[in-house]
Formats: structure tokens, C-alpha cells, sequence
């Protein structure tokens, strides 16, 4: 049995995919160790890794959250950080590195101490025809030049990463999107986009959903069908207004209306119909079992997760790769989206009247279901990670057959 060492940096949307993973690596008996800051050491000791902690706590997420500020702030993490994360790696040894694809200190530690690592995408694999949302662009430019503060940062970070380290694997500017030989995605074939353009080291392992701790404030049987549900992620702060606007569209639609609130008190929301439930966070998979619409951000997770249980969505993307989620989410007819400053009381309630009532949105989530339980999720995760320790972590061939 081997030992693996997981970093990751501590957001939901990165971190919880992994941790399913993690669990049946240990049930396998091999020993993990996860390296990250100390916002999710409970669920990463709950799965049966050891915690081993960045230095200084929990970081704020970069200010505001856009490619620019993001990348800055990943190459600047990353100076800081490999120090000591190379020191506790030494320590600890591991025969393998699995790094979020937003880890790049975990692929320079990878390469610095001479051990195999994969690479785990929360989001859509990227290339030419499936562009990145930070990948060097006209847009990354437009936007750099308003922010030269931060692309000083970065330049700076990443010259003191090469004088320091070989930096020979990460990408020149998407320091989001750092490859390896073996790269998990998280969510299926059918629904990444242009899926046969990428090589046979891209493996599409499909929503990672293991078995979440369960939450006993959280009264799930109590949900009265129809239930909708609406959330805005965990990341950004949707703020009062929008939320209201779901829960007065979905209402008088709905059983139980839950709105998770994520970064915006629920108080904030003023008040409700009776009918409308509003907590900061939710048990969402949970919630999206029992589940006939739901109106999301499209974060990846969010939307792998209601595509897991066949549940059509609205989504009202934000920012970051959501615009692409949703389009493709629209494409394969599960569901329909919406701008945020389109998205009144009214439109919502006209388009989740369409949602629940036209039969060819379930249908559509249901095909998608079935690809995605099909993938194989957090169990071929962890199959593809022995399969490659046994290759001991050479690339997968070129002629290796393509998964269908
Ligand atoms: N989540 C949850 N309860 C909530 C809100 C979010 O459990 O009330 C989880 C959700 O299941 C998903 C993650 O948080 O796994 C959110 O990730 P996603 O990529 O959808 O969005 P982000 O929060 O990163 O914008």
C-alpha cells in the first residue's frame, strides 16, 4: 500500500469532490495525507486522511474574485507556501501528488521531490477549442491592464518561482489549469464539452459524491414535494435582492422553496412566504434528491451534483466558467438560463413554470443522470490512481484506447 499526499486549496467546489476519493483510498488502505488550510480539516479527518495544515490560517479569497486577481494570487500562494510544504512533504514521503488543478505549488513540489502526480479538475477539462476562463485571453489583458498592481504580483511571484524551483511543468499564465500526466474530471463524456479533442490522460470520472457527514439540523424528510431549490454557490455573495427574487418567483410553485444563502444573511432576505425555507447552506445533494427544480449559479459541482440526481435547472451563472456551464447545461436541453440583472420575480417564475411543466427538461436530466452515474465517480477516481502508481506514474500512451 503506498501513501498519497493531497493539496488542494480550501474552497468547497475544490475540495469536495476530493474527499470521496480520499475516503476509498483509505478503505483500500493506502495512508493520505491532505495538505490545505484549516477551513476543511474536519471533513478531510472525516474521510480518513491526516490534516496537515498551510502555514497562517485561512486566506481570504482574492479581492475581487476575477482571472486576474486569481492568478496573482495562485503564484504568490505559491511562493509563500512551498517552503513549508515541501518540508512537510519530505516528511511524509508519499509515493504520489494529487493536486487541484489550482494548486500549482503541488505540481512544483511534485517535480521538485521527483514524485509521479495527477491532477484534478472541479471544473470543465481546457484546451484550444474548450478556452479556459484564465487562460491567456484578450479579455485576461483588458482586465490586467486595469489591474497592474496585480500583475506586477504575479510577474514578480512567478520569476521568484522559476529562480527558486523547476517550474518546468506549469502553464505560462493559467496557473488554474496545471496538467499532469494522469487529469481526473469530475464530471462525465456527455457533458464536457468537445470531449473527443482531449488525449487519453484526461480521464472523465464523473461527479465524485461519497456519502457526506450528515447534518441533523437539517430536517430533509420535513421537505414537501414539489421541492425547489435555489442557491448561488458557496464563492460569491449573490446578495439579498436576487435571492428574494427565487424565493417569491418560486413560492407559490412550490412544496418547500429552500434557498441556500451561502455569503448573504438570511435575514437580509426579509420576510418570506411560509413556504420558503432560508439557511445560510444546506445539505444540497440531500436536498436535490428530493428535488424538481433547481435554480443555481452554475457552479460545477452544483450543477454535476443535480445532474447526478436528474434534476432540470435555471442557471443564473455569476462569473468564473458558469457562463460555460450554462451554456452547455441549455445545449443538452436539462435545463434553461438566465442573466442575473434579467433575473426579476417574474422572469424566474416564467421560466421555472416552463421547467416543471414541459416534460423535455426531465427528460434531458435524465439522460444526463444516467451518463453520469455511468462515469463511475469517486470509486474509478481512485481506480485510475492505482492504475497509474502501477505505471508508476508514466504518462498514459498516446494509442491507449479512449474511453466511450
Ligand atoms: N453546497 C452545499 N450546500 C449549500 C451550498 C453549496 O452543500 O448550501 C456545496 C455543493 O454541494 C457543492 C459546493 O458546495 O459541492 C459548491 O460548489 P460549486 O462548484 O457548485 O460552487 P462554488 O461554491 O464553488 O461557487
Amino acid at each position: 500500500m503506498s501513501t498519497i499526499a493531497f493539496l488542494n486549496i480550501a474552497m468547497h467546489g475544490h475540495i469536495n469532490p476530493t474527499l470521496p476519493v480520499v475516503a476509498e483510498l483509505v478503505r483500500r488502505g493506502h495512508s493520505v495525507t491532505y495538505h490545505t488550510s484549516p477551513a476543511f480539516s474536519q471533513e478531510i479527518e472525516a474521510a480518513g486522511a491526516t490534516v496537515c495544515l498551510y502555514p497562517g490560517g485561512d486566506r481570504p479569497l482574492p479581492d475581487p474574485p476575477m482571472p486576474v486577481t486569481m492568478l496573482d494570487g495562485l503564484a504568490r500562494t505559491a511562493v509563500g507556501l512551498l517552503p513549508p510544504v515541501l518540508s512537510d512533504l519530505r516528511a511524509v514521503r508519499p509515493d504520489l501528488i494529487v493536486h487541484g488543478s489550482a494548486c500549482p505549488w503541488g505540481a512544483v513540489a511534485a517535480r521538485e521531490l521527483d514524485v509521479p502526480a495527477a491532477s484534478c479538475f472541479t471544473t470543465f477539462a481546457f484546451n484550444g477549442s474548450v478556452p479556459s476562463p484564465t487562460r491567456a485571453s484578450w479579455e485576461l489583458l483588458a482586465a490586467a491592464a486595469t489591474r497592474p498592481r496585480h500583475v506586477h504580483g504575479y510577474l514578480r511571484s512567478r520569476r521568484e518561482l522559476a529562480r527558486r524551483y523547476d517550474t518546468g511543468g506549469l502553464p505560462l499564465v493559467d496557473l488554474a489549469n496545471v496538467r499532469q500526466p494522469l487529469n481526473l474530471v469530475f464530471t462525465s463524456r456527455a457533458f464536457q464539452p468537445d470531449v473527443d479533442a482531449f488525449d487519453p490522460s484526461y480521464r472523465f470520472v464523473g461527479p465524485s459524491l461519497g456519502a457526506r457527514p450528515p447534518d441533523p439540523s437539517f430536517a430533509a424528510d420535513r421537505l414537501r414535494g414539489p421541492v425547489l431549490y435555489a442557491s448561488m454557490g458557496t464563492v460569491v455573495d449573490a446578495g439579498p435582492q436576487l435571492l428574494r427574487a427565487f424565493a417569491t418567483a418560486l413560492a407559490p410553485l412550490g412544496g418547500t422553496v429552500v434557498i441556500s444563502t451561502g455569503r448573504t444573511d438570511p435575514a437580509a432576505l426579509g420576510p418570506l412566504p411560509g413556504n420558503v425555507l432560508a439557511r445560510r447552506f444546506v445539505p444540497q445533494p440531500e436536498v436535490l434528491a428530493r428535488a424538481a427544480l433547481f435554480v443555481t449559479h452554475g457552479g460545477m459541482n452544483s450543477v454535476n451534483e443535480a445532474m447526478h440526481a436528474g434534476v432540470p435547472m435555471l442557471v443564473v451563472p455569476q462569473g468564473a466558467d458558469q457562463p460555460l456551464v450554462a451554456r452547455r447545461v441549455v445545449e443538452l436541453g436539462a435545463g434553461l438560463s438566465i442573466r442575473t440583472r434579467d433575473a426579476a420575480a417574474g422572469a424566474v417564475h416564467a421560466l421555472a413554470r416552463r421547467l416543471l411543466g414541459e416534460p423535455r427538461f426531465r427528460a434531458a436530466a435524465a439522460t444526463l443522470r444516467v451518463a453520469q452515474r455511468e462515469a463511475g465517480g469517486h470509486l474509478r477516481a481512485a481506480d485510475e490512481l492505482e492504475r497509474y502508481q502501477r505505471r508508476i506514474g508514466r504518462p498514459i500512451p498516446a494509442d491507449s484506447p479512449r474511453e466511450r
